[in-house]
């Protein structure tokens, strides 16, 4: 469960912060962190433009 953040790819826009029901994105130094309380709801990872964020739920659907 969870989401997991590529910080080469976030730009620090600060978009899935807004999006998040939980509250739990924060942004540190311009790169997107994800904190405890994740829900997996995957809003973030449809607000960022950059797509510097994915589920990390399917470890089997890789490659
Ligand atoms: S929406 Fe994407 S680029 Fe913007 S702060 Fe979040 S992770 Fe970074
Ligand atoms: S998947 Fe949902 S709950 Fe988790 S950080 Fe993204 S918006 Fe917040």
């Amino acid at each position: 469960m969870g989401i997991k953040i590529d910080t080469t790819k976030c730009t620090g826009c600060g978009a899935c912060l807004y999006v998040c029901p939980v509250g739990v994105l924060e942004l540190v130094d311009m790169k997107a962190r994800v904190n405890e309380g994740c829900i997996s709801c995957g809003k973030c990872v449809n607000a960022c433009s950059f797509f510097a964020i994915t589920l990390e739920e399917e470890p089997k659907k890789k490659k």
